[in-house]
């Protein structure tokens, strides 16, 4: 007897052979994490009846996982914002916005996002989202206090700073610790519950059901070992993440973050919601982009050390994110990068950086020669920082002020280069091509009717490590899926 052929996403079921719909509804979405939840929301507003897919046993997905910090800003600025005295205009937070993404950014979509920033963030705070009114006046990758605002990107990192005016833009929920991911989820998982939505765990999407002109009429999902079709009347909303967990997919398409060692985020993120859309046409963009970060700060004051190549030379200012840092680091000819820094008797380095000490000394001569830089070089960079350091400046790179000061004796130089060790923490940023509606893009540019894509599944706001800003992920994860809920919804009749 022949073995049934397993079902594989990047090959739908054609309608034509489709006997019964086990499931009918009007949304069938794909994945209960952010995008899921905020989409579910929407079209069950909009009077739809909605039926989530979700493989895992309970929700959340990488949103539960986080930090649940949002980037939010302009119109004047959000309550937050004014509170602690920011100005932010909805062109501001644009421009900066598309300075620091570069020119992958989609300016249709960051053009949306900022403009319904302020709507978004009312959004969050109807559904029951706490931010309190006090700003994180530390360099970090998360306030570890109940803080409400903070920089989370390269604001006031040079050229950016000249670009727009330097805003902080990163809201962190009412809770100290690491806590706001579960308190976010809490919030919008209690709002779908409260709309009476049809949840299917332990339901395993396995592909799309199109017809022959690649239109989506539904899905096949596997519950109880069982692979059940799903007519969705309005539309398929793909919110499965992105593919940070399929090493053979990042290999593929993501090399440089294959270099990562630490992937940030769930075991569902294998990229099944984006090769289904391939499967029925649908154009993936940005495939080769993610943020990968390298947790060189808390301790703040690590930003006055320098971040030196092979050639003893500095190649990005230590005052940008962490995951611009990590994009140059990356890039370094040799692959060798080393943190230079003062140590004093006291010493300890980053504690989340988990790099080696590769050398030390009480000169920087006897430094260079322990981490095998060529003579002179180091020695050169040093002298040439600490010089302008003194004054205020740093004609190279331009790091801000407030941590220049010249590196003083004893010295230590710590192992940064990728694969001996240094933790390398990575998620992907490549997706479906979507509308800012979330309607998905074909190769040809036109939009496949009955399919949406929303967060980490579509290529979104977020599009580069280098230019990534902390919030924007979880905020382009649930306001593109707020979009796409309701588009699906709207199509239904
Ligand atoms: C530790 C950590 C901290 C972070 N902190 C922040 C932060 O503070 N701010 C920020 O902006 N970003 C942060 N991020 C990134 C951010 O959380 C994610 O990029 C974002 O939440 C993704 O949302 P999503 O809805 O696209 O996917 P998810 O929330 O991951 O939801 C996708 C869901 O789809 C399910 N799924 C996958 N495939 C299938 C299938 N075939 N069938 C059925 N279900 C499927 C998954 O199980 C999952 O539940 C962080 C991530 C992590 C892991």
């Amino acid at each position: 007897m022949q073995k049934a052929a397993k079902t594989n996403p990047t090959q739908p079921k054609r309608l034509s052979t489709i006997e019964k719909w086990d499931i009918e509804t009007d949304v069938a979405i794909v994945g209960y994490g952010g995008a899921g939840a905020c989409a579910a929301i929407e079209a069950a507003d909009a009077d739809a009846k909605v039926t989530l897919f979700e493989l895992a046993s309970d929700g959340g997905g990488s949103t539960a996982l986080s930090s649940g910090e949002v980037y939010y800003g302009g119109h004047g600025g959000t309550p937050i914002q004014k509170a602690c005295g920011f100005e932010d205009s909805t062109e501001n937070m644009f421009k900066y916005l598309m300075a620091s993404i570069g020119p992958t950014a989609d300016e249709a979509k960051v053009r949306n996002y900022c403009e319904n920033s302020l709507a978004h963030y009312q959004w969050m705070v109807d559904k029951g989202a706490v931010y309190k009114h006090s700003f994180h006046d530390r360099r970090a990758i998360i306030p570890m206090t109940d803080d409400g605002l903070l920089y989370s990107g390269n604001e006031k990192t040079w050229p950016y700073s000249e670009q727009a005016t330097p805003c902080p833009r990163g809201h962190a929920l009412e809770i100290e610790g690491d806590n706001g991911g579960p308190l976010l989820w809490k919030i919008i998982s209690e709002q779908v519950q409260k709309r009476g939505v049809d949840i299917r765990y332990d339901a395993r999407v396995l592909t799309l059901i199109a017809d022959d002109n690649n239109a989506v009429h539904g899905l096949v999902v596997r519950i109880d070992q069982q692979e059940l079709n799903v007519k969705a009347r309005g539309g398929v909303v793909l919110s499965a993440g992105g593919f940070c967990m399929n090493q053979p997919m990042l290999e593929k398409y993501a090399p440089k973050l294959a270099r990562g060692n630490y992937p940030v985020g769930n075991p569902g993120d294998t990229g099944t919601g984006i090769l289904m859309g391939m499967g029925v046409g649908a154009n993936a963009i940005n495939m080769n982009e993610g943020f990968i970060s390298m947790p060189f700060y808390p301790p703040a004051e690590t930003t006055s050390g320098i971040f030196v190549n092979a050639q003893g030379q500095r190649f990005v200012s230590e005052d940008s994110y962490h995951s611009r840092v990590a994009h140059y680091v990356l890039q370094q000819p040799q692959g060798r990068v080393y943190l230079i820094q003062h140590a004093d008797d006291d010493y300890t380095p980053p504690p989340l950086l988990n790099a080696d000490i590769a050398g030390t000394g009480e000169t920087i001569e006897e430094l260079e020669e322990e981490l095998k830089l060529p003579i002179g070089m180091l020695k050169h960079t040093v002298k040439y920082y600490n010089q302008h350091a003194a004054n205020g400046e740093d004609p190279l790179f331009h790091k801000a002020a407030e941590w220049l000061k010249p590196i003083e004796p004893p010295f230590v130089g710590l192992d940064c280069s990728a694969d001996r060790g240094v933790i390398l923490p990575y998620f992907t940023l490549g997706g479906l091509e979507t509308q800012p509606s979330g309607e998905v893009l074909n190769l040809n540019g036109d939009i496949i009717p009955g399919l949406y894509a929303a967060g980490r599944t579509a290529a979104g706001v977020p599009r580069t490590g280098e230019g990534y800003n902390s919030g924007t992920s979880v905020g382009d994860a649930t306001f593109s899926g707020r979009l796409a809920g309701k588009a699906a919804a709207t199509r239904k009749t």
